[in-house]
């Protein structure tokens, strides 16, 4: 039985990926920071402890009430002699290690164990995420057609179509908002992305979200047609979108999904 839905991408790029914690007037904590363990996928006792030395440190730059760079800076020295630091590097090269595939990937994981979390190579360098999606013409030179990609088929028992997914999420935006999902250009969408990629948002995005419809325009081609108030906040689009041309900024009113943590 579904009681609840949501969805969400994780920080899992580890150590090495992390951005630098502070600037003028800001520090990063959480997820937006990347304080995950991502070999053993748990990240609120990281979330936690980023808060803590984000409190201190603030702490710190209201008593000096300073709060530049300079003062914030104390929230990496807190966090590069802390746990928290320890924990992350010992797993840094987990993720990166699967960029050879499952095997390698096992391999190294297990090397790491018993070399400090070195592995086969340290800091290796990795492509971003979207840069993995296959282009459909070497999708079909590998697997010959692309039909044979694989589709989820949604029995409602074990695995729920997406707009159901979206009803148990108790998503909400204000309907006559601003679009909260910017596209820079459309254009891309329906022509480029439409041959080279077959428009991938449509199956990555959860909440159906991105859909492609007839073109009225155009009798025989399709559209972008977007539904933003479906939106459960995931963010894998702004990641996963091959041209990096969708921008997911923050909705007005507070709107999204309404977990109750029941
Ligand atoms: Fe996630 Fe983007 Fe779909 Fe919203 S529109 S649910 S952020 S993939």
């Amino acid at each position: 039985m579904l009681l609840h839905y949501g969805a969400k991408t994780i920080p899992e790029g580890g150590y090495y990926s992390m951005p630098r914690l502070f600037a003028d007037g800001l520090l990063l904590i959480g997820d937006s920071a990347g304080f995950l363990n991502s070999q053993r996928l748990k990240g609120i006792h990281m979330a936690i402890k980023s808060g803590m030395m984000a409190a201190e440190t603030i702490f710190e730059a209201l008593k000096k009430d300073d709060f530049s760079a300079g003062v914030l800076k104390g929230m990496q020295d807190r966090f590069e002699s802390s746990w928290a630091k320890n924990e992350l590097y010992k797993v840094r090269n987990f993720h990166a290690g699967f960029d050879g595939g499952l095997f390698a990937g096992m391999m190294n994981a297990g090397l790491q164990m018993i070399t400090g979390g070195r592995g086969f190579i340290d800091g290796k360098e990795t492509k971003p995420d979207h840069a993995h999606m296959m282009p459909l013409k070497e999708y079909v030179a590998r697997h010959g057609d692309e039909n044979t990609r694989r589709t989820l088929k949604f029995d409602n028992n074990y695995l729920f179509d997406k707009l159901t997914d979206v009803y148990h999420s108790a998503t909400k935006h204000e309907e006559d908002q601003p679009s909260h999902l910017v596209i820079a250009d459309f254009d891309i969408c329906n022509n480029q992305c439409a041959e080279e990629y077959g428009n991938p948002c449509q199956y990555f995005c959860p909440a159906q979200v991105y859909e492609m419809v007839d073109d009225e325009d155009c009798p025989g081609k399709k559209k972008l047609q977007l539904t933003p108030s479906n939106c459960v906040h995931c963010k894998t689009c702004d990641i996963a979108d091959p041209y990096q041309i969708i921008n997911w900024v923050t909705p007005e009113g507070g709107g999204g999904p309404n977990y109750t943590n029941c």
